[in-house]
């Protein structure tokens, strides 16, 4: 993961934080559902993702500036970047 076509805040991740749990914190307080999920690689929160109604994920990296988030999903592999748009592959 270390090539130049990435931004800083990809490049930078070396240890990737997986989900604890496979649900939203933050959905699983109000017992509202998502779509799908994502950890942050700042703090390891584990959201819901732009498809969900909450978006707690792009909220918290806003809120946050956590940039990175990865795909909690099974069988996804992939890392995206909020303020650059930029997702990677691994
Ligand atoms: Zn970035
Ligand atoms: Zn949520
Ligand atoms: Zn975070």
């Amino acid at each position: 993961m270390a090539s130049d076509e990435f931004c800083e805040h990809i490049r930078s991740i070396h240890n990737l934080k997986s989900a604890a749990r496979a649900e939203c914190e933050e959905c699983v307080k109000t017992g509202d559902t998502w779509v799908h999920l994502r950890t942050c690689q700042s703090c390891g929160a584990t959201l819901c993702c732009d498809s969900s109604l909450n978006r707690h994920a792009s909220r918290h990296a806003a809120i946050s500036g956590h940039p990175v988030v990865c795909s909690s999903e099974p069988g996804e592999r992939w890392l995206y970047c909020f303020p650059d748009q930029t997702m990677a592959n691994y």
